[in-house]
């Protein structure tokens, strides 16, 4: 498919009306926190729409961290430098840093009826349009922070 101009926050709001059906409805708290003034990127946004999914259910299915009655999400967009970010923060129970590169190779995961695929797709998709996708664990703690970085329109 062609690429188009994508605006990620609108991206974003249809993407959490997604998400509940898709995760067995737990609960939990999820907080866009969205830059009036992002700029867009130019991509496919099915394959965005499918990344983002990822994240936000990633999310979700790693529960609450310790201490922690809710999963907690907040999502935050902002362009910096020419490139637009996405930041999806969770308060779930986070990752060993010995896992934090095996996690992207396709069919690695820690679920049960998990696929392993999710975050190997995204990266695809994301470094096919020059960017990143990466891992941080939060400070303070607890859980993980994902980073997704595109060149913005205007680069
Ligand atoms: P799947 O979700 O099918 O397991 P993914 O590629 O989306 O596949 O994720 C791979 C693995 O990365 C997960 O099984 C889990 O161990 C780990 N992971 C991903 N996101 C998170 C997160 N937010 N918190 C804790 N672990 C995570
Ligand atoms: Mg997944």
């Amino acid at each position: 498919p062609e690429p188009s101009v994508v605006n990620l926050n609108s991206l974003l709001r249809s993407v959490v009306t997604l998400v509940p059906s898709a995760t067995r409805d737990r609960p939990y708290r999820l907080k866009l926190e969205l830059a009036p003034d992002l700029e867009p990127v130019l991509a496919d946004p099915i394959k965005l729409q499918e990344c983002l999914v990822n994240l936000v259910n990633n999310a979700i299915e790693a529960g609450p961290g310790p201490g922690f009655r809710e999963v907690d999400i907040l999502v935050v967009t902002r362009t910096r430098d020419h490139r637009t970010e996405v930041a999806v923060r969770d308060r779930g129970p986070g990752i060993s840093p010995g896992l934090r590169e095996q996690i992207f190779q396709p069919l690695f995961t820690t679920k049960g009826a998990g696929t392993g695929l999710g975050l190997s797709i995204c990266q695809s998709i994301i470094e096919e349009l020059n960017g990143h996708l990466w891992v941080e664990a939060n400070e303070p703690g607890p859980g993980v922070t994902f980073h997704l970085q595109l060149p913005a329109l205007s680069s």
